[in-house]
């Protein structure tokens, strides 16, 4: 065939290959059209590209990279092959990947190497893994914009002095300008979708217990939670395929069956009931934000779908404070295992005992973490206990309570990701609460354990809005029909920034 679109070769030749889908990769792969080592060598020369610019990832995994991808070139010969086999990816540097440094991006791992993979690295790595790197975040995936990372700011590419969101910010840029085909990210009060909204990727935080924490480095227990990070939701349904499911050794793993996710891929929204909770319509939220998300629910509309724009959820205005005292005090719980014996970081010229831990806590953690070990400490000690904590557990069973009514009434609800869209680098971070008022929107869903969907939903003076999409537990697939008819509908996802 000598031109148009219908000889893939031809097509291939023309097209960006770090802009390729997971689905159009396989596709390729399949056919025979491209080799994984090809299509490895272009992720890697992007790399090299573009991340002086964003600054994306912490480790970049070149020779490990270019093995698994001539391992998967022998699978594919083979005939042995799933729709990851062979795609290039970058997992945030929180899940733990054996014999490859995992830091948290905090100097307390710095020097961290795992004796083991996290489950989901397992999980990919029978599929057929390609991992080109780890991914930047905030230090231990606390914060909302990637600034609180001790190594270095990672720069949204749709605005270079702005903020990629957070924590998973370098996952989220990786895989907006094509330094991966698709990343893990992990998502505690709404680290995967609020750098997907800002980055105008699919992001997506299943339901607590779907996909197994083992390997993942403890924020707070309770909420935390690996999810997926692609270009389109068909990306989506692919790795929730892999990395869903039970895992004994994850004492909160669910033991429910894994559905075939990409059969709930159908463009139309017929006989679907869809809910627009007005409190996500917050105080704060910017006209742009509003005037995008008014018009991607009216299109739901279009598609099908029955809106019912009044609905109340009135303990939401509760789910912000009472995120700040349940994640702090887990996490200090968590983080007391950093005592420079057992891991990373060791003060060596100490005097005493004590005095070593307390000065490899001192310069081990950044002042984030500092702040959220203080903030737990004063919320469990006695004497506070029952004011904050077992309040804090109180409001987290009246929020599940809600949402659960409003499920019997509705299959979904439909917000926006973030308040605002990505705001300059340094505006914040020194203003703790503004920052923490980046996740009104999406801490409520870890709160209530229930799973959300953030699909690119337009744009405001030329910066990404993200929808979030939100369900009972267990309900991904109706989740991503919801975003599948509604990017096939617009195509928001194929807009890639300039750089
Ligand atoms: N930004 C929130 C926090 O700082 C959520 C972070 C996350 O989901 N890991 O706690």
């Amino acid at each position: 065939m000598l031109q148009g679109e219908g000889g893939a070769g031809v097509g291939r030749a023309k097209m960006n290959l770090h802009h390729l889908t997971i689905h159009q990769a396989h596709q390729l792969l399949k056919d025979r059209e491209l080799s994984s080592v090809e299509l490895t060598k272009a992720i890697l020369e992007r790399i090299a590209q573009v991340d002086e610019k964003v600054h994306a990832l912490v480790t970049v995994t070149e020779g490990l990279a270019r093995h698994q991808a001539e391992q998967a070139d022998e699978r594919i010969r083979a005939g042995d092959l799933t729709p990851l086999t062979g795609v290039p990816a970058l997992i945030k540097d929180n899940m733990c990947t054996k014999g490859i440094r995992t830091t948290c991006s905090s100097r307390m791992l710095d020097n961290f190497v795992p004796p083991y993979d996290a489950m989901v690295v397992e999980r990919l790595k029978e599929a057929g893994l390609v991992m080109v790197g780890k991914a930047n975040m905030d230090e231990f995936a606390m914060g909302s914009s990637t600034e609180n990372s001790a190594l270095f700011p990672t720069h949204n590419p749709w605005g270079l002095d702005r903020v990629p969101g957070g924590s998973s910010g370098g996952s989220a840029v990786g895989v907006a300008v094509g330094e991966a085909i698709y990343a893990l990210g992990s998502d505690t009060g709404g680290s995967i979708r609020q750098p997907a909204g800002f980055c105008s990727i699919v992001g997506f935080k299943p339901t607590y217990g779907r996909v197994s924490r083992y390997g993942l480095v403890a924020f707070a227990s309770s909420l935390d939670q690996i999810g997926s990070m692609t270009k389109d939701v068909t990306d989506s349904a692919l790795v929730m395929n892999i990395i869903a499911g039970y895992d004994p050794r994850d004492s909160t793993s669910a033991n429910y069956p894994v559905p075939d996710y990409t059969k709930s891929l159908v463009p139309d929204l017929r006989g679907l009931r869809l809910g627009v909770p007005r409190e996500y319509f917050v105080e704060g939220m910017e006209k742009g934000v509003e005037v995008v998300m008014r018009t991607a629910i009216g299109k739901l509309e279009e598609l099908g779908a029955e809106v019912d724009w009044e609905v109340s959820l009135p303990h939401t205005k509760y789910a912000l404070a009472a995120y700040y005292i349940i994640a702090p005090s887990e996490a200090m719980a968590n983080l007391a295992r950093y005592d420079g014996v057992k891991y990373g970081f060791s003060y060596q010229e100490a005097e005493s005992m004590w005095d070593a831990m307390e000065k490899t806590r001192e310069f081990g953690f950044g002042p984030e973490v500092k702040r959220r070990i203080i903030l737990g400490a004063y919320a469990l000690s006695a004497g506070y206990y029952d004011a904050y904590y077992l309040k804090a557990s109180k409001v987290r069973t009246l929020i599940r309570r809600e949402f659960e009514d409003a499920f019997e009434r509705f299959d979904a609800l439909i917000t926006p990701t973030s308040p605002t869209v990505p705001f300059k680098i340094g505006e914040k971070v020194d203003d703790p609460l503004q920052m923490y008022l980046s996740d009104v929107c999406t801490l409520p869903i870890n709160i209530a354990g229930i799973p959300g969907l953030s699909v690119p939903a337009g744009f405001s003076d030329g910066l990404p809005v993200g929808m979030q999409i939100i369900g009972k537990p267990f309900s991904e697939e109706t989740l991503l029909r919801i975003g599948f008819a509604y990017e096939q509908a617009t195509g928001w996802q194929k807009r890639r920034p300039e750089i």
